[in-house]
């Protein structure tokens, strides 16, 4: 007999079930392959929200996206010997990515309707959440950008202009990493900022010369991508 609160525990070990019986032998190739190494795309930088399911919305496969989830994708500064002042522990995942695995493109990816840029605006302290009120600190920038430069959509709620405006912060944020910065400067590492509309499932990208966000649809998809240059392998492995 389950109780109401095994249900939701219960689906996930039963999902857990269901891709060993009727998903893994896809897999089994692919996962026997990166068993060793791995060597993905980009750096995923997102919310943790459940709703924004990086792999998914991008067709991704295993071993294409080393992803960085928090709350409201916030990236901490650095200080100027490239210490995080607030979270080694994503600072590392940024290291370990673009040292250790040398991606070419971190993304930081913001959403609509997101929790965090609500609590921001809300400004009503939780004190026994201690962690994530401090956390939040991060997102303050954003929140004073957008009370004094306004929205980039003034169509959107307020939360939802934050949260756009948030992802410009955190990039900003990404470049006082050493590391980052260097590397965006001499062409090694591309940054983009992108945004995920829940209600319609559309992925946006940032233009910084309209000062917007646009959906990714095939023209945008191309323009994207006529701005990274040539394409350094022209054969890539097929996807599993
Ligand atoms: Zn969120």
């Amino acid at each position: 007999m389950y109780r109401a609160t095994d249900r939701p525990m219960r689906d996930l070990i039963m999902g857990i079930v269901d891709f060993r019986e009727h998903l893994l032998s896809q897999y089994a190739t692919r996962f026997r392959d990166l068993s060793y190494a791995q060597s993905p795309d980009a750096l995923f930088i997102t919310c943790a929200d459940s709703r924004v399911v990086p792999d998914l919305l991008a067709s991704t496969e295993p071993g294409e996206l080393f992803t960085m989830r928090n709350v409201g994708n916030l990236i901490p500064p650095a200080s100027a010997e490239g210490v995080s002042i607030g979270d080694v522990s994503e600072a590392s995942a940024i290291e370990y990515a673009v040292l250790v695995l040398e991606v070419a493109n971190i993304v930081v990816c913001g959403h609509s309707e997101c929790g965090a840029m609500k609590a921001v605006l809300a400004r009503a302290p939780k004190p026994e959440a201690p962690n994530l009120e401090k956390w939040l600190h991060h997102a303050t920038a954003a929140a004073f950008r957008l009370e004094h430069e306004g929205p980039l959509d003034p169509s959107l709620t307020a939360h939802n202009q934050l949260s756009q405006l948030n992802v410009l912060v955190q990039l900003e944020h990404l470049m006082t990493y050493p590391i980052v910065r260097s590397r965006v400067n001499s062409g090694a590492l591309h940054l983009s900022a992108w945004w995920f509309d829940i209600a319609t499932g559309a992925m946006q990208a940032y233009d910084r010369e309209r000062r917007t966000f646009e959906i990714i649809d095939r023209a945008v998809a191309e323009k994207l991508v006529a701005r990274l240059g040539p394409v350094a392998d022209p054969t890539p492995a097929p996807r599993a």
